[in-house]
């Protein structure tokens, strides 16, 4: 189904289902794991027209590792969640950062970014851009800071909003236009939205990268990223770096992600009213400092929520006025969370977030402890009595 005008609920129950079998004139409903290294042509034309419109650029399958019908499936499901007309699929979100970073990108090239960006990120740029002379800035995103640290080798602006650990909200429109004014390309991680509440590209980015290990799989089984662009120009460029460096998945991971992003909706829907029904017990016990959450009318961020969102989700931070050693017991004391990183499964998590991290982000005034939260599906008032005993016990 290509009819772009539907809502995104029935675009994602009718998009990469599986054609019917023209002999049987049936076809299963889920599309079924297209799992191959070696792809078989049946004659040396069929394989040389494939050649061919791979040289042209477009997305052709002549080897295993682009993948088949699964795989181009998935990839027309990331386009329509965030209205691209490409999506590229890595191993992993972080693999996908790599991508769009790579596939634009040359040495001696410098790079603003958020300083509110994926932890990660920061490693990769001095692990491995330094090496190819390639400098990022981390930056507060704002207009004003971005400016100031504008060079005339300035190629990339590097965005995510909400930001990570404590759900920053970016003026995306203001930042793209200041972007375009200079020259400059936008990627914007849009790990938090997946598509489905937050899109970068209908709100001036260039390129969007969400890590569908989170929300698009959805049950903390698969790791998954992907690259979404609809300029023709930028897609040229992500199609080669993406084929050059042999970026792959496995059909079975496509397969689990095509499973997920179905429900993608209701999970999203439920996780953001669950954590609404958290945030107002949170607010209430007088150890919470400041609530981090975009869709909580108090956020700072709100505003701008209301204007670029059409939706939220589980993920918010609370910042505690417990010294260290009693949000540690807090943390503990949770029966129900699961103490682990990572997020969008079904299930509840806590982190207590690292200080050293937040303390490089601009939107942070400290000093206190900062937990992170997932809201899983369970109920609410279990989640809300578990966080409960967990304070007293703190
Ligand atoms: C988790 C995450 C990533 C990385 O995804 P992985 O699949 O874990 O590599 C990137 N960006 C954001 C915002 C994330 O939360």
């Amino acid at each position: 189904m290509s009819d772009s005008r539907a809502h995104l609920d029935t675009l994602l129950q009718h998009t990469g289902t599986a054609a019917f079998d023209p002999e049987t004139g049936a076809a299963p409903v889920s599309l079924p794991s297209m799992r191959t290294s070696t792809v078989r042509f049946q004659n040396l034309e069929a394989l040389e027209r494939a050649a061919a419109a791979k040289a042209r650029g477009e997305r052709s399958v002549t080897y295993g590792r682009v993948g088949m019908d699964t795989h181009a499936a998935l990839e027309h499901v990331f386009c329509a969640l965030e209205g691209g007309e490409r999506a590229f699929l890595a191993s992993s979100g972080l693999g996908a950062v790599t991508l769009a970073m790579l596939g634009v990108l040359s040495a001696g090239d410098h790079v603003l970014a958020a300083d509110c960006v994926y932890g990660p990120v920061r490693n990769f740029a001095d692990t491995v851009l330094t090496r190819m002379n390639i400098e990022v800035s981390s930056v507060p995103a704002t207009v004003e800071a971005l400016e100031r640290a504008l060079r005339p080798t300035t190629r990339m602006l590097y965005l995510e909003s909400p930001g990570s650990l404590l759900f920053q909200m970016l003026d995306l429109p203001a930042l793209s236009e200041f972007a375009r004014h200079h020259g400059l390309i936008v990627v914007a991680d849009n790990t938090w939205g997946s598509g489905y509440i937050y899109r970068p590209l209908d709100l001036g980015a260039d390129i969007s990268v969400v890590a569908g290990t989170k929300y698009v799989g959805g049950h903390s089984d698969l790791m998954l990223g992907a690259v979404v662009a609809k300029n023709e120009a930028l897609i040229a460029k992500l199609n080669r770096t993406h084929y050059a460096m042999g970026f792959s998945i496995s059909a079975d991971d496509a397969w689990l992600a095509l499973r997920g992003v179905r429900t993608l909706p209701l999970r999203m829907r439920q996780s953001a009213e669950n954590a609404l029904r958290v945030c107002q017990f949170l607010d209430a016990r007088p150890e919470v400092a400041r609530i981090y959450h975009p869709a909580w009318p108090q956020d700072p961020g709100h505003a701008l929520w209301q204007r670029d969102c059409t939706g939220s989700n589980g993920m918010l931070a609370v910042a505690l006025k417990l010294e260290d050693a009693r949000a540690r017991r807090f943390v503990n004391a949770l029966t129900l969370f699961g103490i682990g990183f990572s997020w969008g499964g079904f299930e509840s998590l806590v982190q207590l977030v690292d200080q050293a991290a937040i303390a490089s982000h601009s939107y942070w005034s400290g000093p206190e402890t900062v937990v992170r939260l997932h809201i899983g599906l369970e109920s609410p008032d279990d989640l809300i009595a578990d966080l409960g005993r967990a304070l007293d016990a703190a």
